[in-house]
């Protein structure tokens, strides 16, 4: 059996030119949205995901722009900018690109980013709205997962669902969108006993460990649906996944690539937080 793959960057671009429309429309209403990234320190990786990012809403009509610090600023610094672009009307999304340095409370920036325009969806009023089923804004790695099982026609329905991983950016999210609609979740972590035992009952099977093809076929069941939602970058450059594609494509009936899966699907779910955003901020002014 041979998977069928499900191809994230082509739904990235179809999702990407819808939103178009509902861009123009709110521009032409005076709502033109836009998004702020402060970008803390120069990690290359960073950089480069905070350029997509811009880029991103750029090529659709939206605002966007960067705003950088030098790794040692001050926190209080950061701060102080993020309470300005909460009283900005013109910026519907703030996202501090993390990880930020050492001597930042992460926590505490994520809190300070006003809970209307937390696109990343990191913010605790968010959390909780998604942990009691009812979410304003869905982090956006997981967001873009939904969309991929909604576009795949991926019935979730008393599924049993595995998610490697537990990080509140990616796993923990994922597992509660897997319980919304209706799972039956599985959690896995580093100190999980016997991993294998519970991947391969998983009809549908969603890695975020952070390791290179850490999940291999004979850890799945086949037929299941597999979302690799690592990037991981091997000593060769070259980008790869936490599946091992070669031997899961082998066993699961759907599989996501890297690159060209989850990845695109990220930035253009931060796309979408921002354009509802803006949405909510217009019809709260009509
Ligand atoms: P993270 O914070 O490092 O979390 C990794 C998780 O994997 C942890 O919960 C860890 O368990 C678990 N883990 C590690 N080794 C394990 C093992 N042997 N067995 C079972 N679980 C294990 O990473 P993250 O931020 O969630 O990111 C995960 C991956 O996704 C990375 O490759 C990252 O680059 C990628 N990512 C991609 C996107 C995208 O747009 N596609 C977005 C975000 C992240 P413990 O909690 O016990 O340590």
């Amino acid at each position: 059996m041979t998977a069928q793959i499900i191809d994230g960057k082509a739904l990235a671009e179809e999702l990407r030119q819808g939103f178009k429309a509902r861009v123009e429309a709110l521009t032409a209403k005076g709502h033109k949205p836009g998004l702020v990234v402060i970008l803390v320190g120069a990690d290359p990786a960073s950089e480069v995901y905070v350029r997509n990012k811009v880029n991103g809403c750029l090529a659709i009509g939206m605002h966007s722009e960067k705003i950088t610090y030098d790794a040692a600023v001050n926190p209080e610094i950061v701060l102080k900018k993020i309470a300005e672009l909460n009283a900005d009307p013109n910026i519907h999304g703030i996202l501090v690109q993390l990880p930020l340095p050492r001597h930042f409370d992460e926590e505490a920036v994520l809190e300070a980013i006003a809970a209307e325009k937390d696109v990343d969806g990191f913010h605790a009023e968010n959390v909780g709205a998604l942990a009691q089923g009812n979410p304003r804004f869905i982090p956006c790695t997981p967001y873009g997962v939904m969309k991929m099982f909604e576009k795949g026609n991926v019935d979730l329905t008393g599924k049993e669902a595995v998610v490697i991983g537990r990080s509140n950016i990616v796993g923990k999210p994922m597992a509660l969108l897997l319980i919304n609609a209706g799972a039956t979740v599985t959690v896995c972590n580093s100190r999980t006993k016997d991993l294998k035992f519970h991947t391969r009952r998983a009809d549908i099977l969603v890695a975020a460990v952070g390791k290179p093809k850490f999940v291999t076929g004979d850890m799945v069941k086949p037929g299941a649906v597999v979302i690799d939602v690592g990037i991981n970058r091997l000593p060769d450059g070259k980008l790869c996944g936490d599946v091992d594609f070669a031997s899961c494509l082998e066993v699961a009936g759907q599989i996501t690539p890297v690159p060209g899966g989850v990845g695109p699907m990220t930035i253009t779910m931060l796309l979408a937080n921002t354009i509802e955003a803006a949405e909510r901020k217009a019809a709260l002014a009509d």
